[in-house]
């Protein structure tokens, strides 16, 4: 349904210019979960940016059922629009704040050219009916989530983009939030592509995953086989970083704080070779100087035997 191949995003920053994402490839099926992982500022949010058209990418090409998106031209079609919905992680700033629940449901069906019913889209999202003449800053975090969920749905998307839509939340909430989008997803067949630096959280809806690091993939591959069996060093270093459960470090890698073997270099100037190579506790002298190879999902110099 979806796919992404090649896929480069350029920012400029001053006078210089930047990779955020290069050379990203990865597919979604209908009804699948696709999880995007990895620390902030890895390029994430600006893949599912592009998607959304809000960034023009410098290559690539993305095509939805076929149709190439960049060939859209100026205007993204209706039918784009609705297929194609995004959730952000804070819906206190997605929300207009002076309107009430009801008026953005409405405004959201209007405007994607629908005929849902706001009572039926809050049921679908589990709110109560009475929640529909409340203002957005009168519900809870979870509510207000529920809510920036009914407004994707209210133009019957087939692919729902969730930015860190659940980074903000308690950990019971959002435990309750993504078993709402699991059951969307099974009732709809929606497909889905969680976007979040929280890997405990990716594991628990993602079908397949995909680790980025500084505008790269560097693994893709089924959910279970990648938390299993990480076969790239960042993403066994990012699964090492998962710590025991103590309140006090689960808030820290929660806040995506959980960083042993020190900070990621800034995407504004990437390291040569493999991006990861300063951090990397096995590179080899070709690390630092020949861009590694992408085999059976991973982008390393190391076969996965040798790495391990
Ligand atoms: Fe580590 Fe080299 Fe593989 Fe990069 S290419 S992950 S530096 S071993
Ligand atoms: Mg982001």
């Amino acid at each position: 349904m979806l796919s992404v191949e090649g896929l480069r995003v350029t920012y400029a920053s001053g006078r210089r210019r930047f990779d955020a994402v290069r050379e990203v490839s990865f597919t979604v099926a209908p009804g699948e979960t696709f999880g995007l992982v990895g620390e902030s500022g890895c390029g994430k949010s600006t893949t599912g940016r592009a998607l959304l058209r809000l960034v023009r990418p410098s290559a690539g090409r993305i095509t939805f059922d076929g149709h190439d998106v960049a060939a859209f031209g100026r205007r993204t079609p209706q039918w784009y629009r609705r297929a194609v919905q995004v959730v952000f992680q804070d819906p206190l700033a997605s929300l207009n704040p002076r309107m009430l629940v009801s008026q953005t449901l409405e405004q959201a069906v209007r405007a994607g050219g629908g005929d849902a019913k706001v009572a039926e889209l809050l049921d679908q999202v589990g709110l109560a009916q009475k929640l529909a003449a409340r203002y957005p800053y009168e519900l809870s975090g979870g509510q207000r989530q529920r809510v920036a969920i009914a407004r994707a749905l209210s133009v019957g998307p087939r692919l729902v983009i969730c930015d860190e839509a659940v980074s903000a939340l308690d950990v019971s909430t959002q435990a309750q939030i993504i078993d709402l989008l699991t059951g969307l997803q099974k009732e709809l067949g929606l497909s889905l592509l969680f976007i979040s630096h929280d890997l405990a959280v990716v594991r628990q809806i993602s079908h397949r995953v995909g680790v980025m690091y500084l505008g790269r993939l560097v693994e893709t591959g089924p959910a279970e086989q990648v938390y299993r069996e990480p076969r790239h060093p960042y993403t066994r270093m990012l699964l090492d970083a998962v710590p025991v459960p103590d309140p006090q470090t689960q808030r820290e890698r929660r806040l995506g704080r959980a960083r042993p073997l020190g900070e990621p270099a800034s995407p504004l100037s990437p390291p040569s070779g493999c991006a990861f190579h300063p951090r990397c506790p096995i590179a080899i002298d070709a690390c630092s100087a020949v861009d590694p190879p992408l085999r059976d999902g991973v982008l390393c110099h190391l076969e996965p035997k040798e790495n391990a």
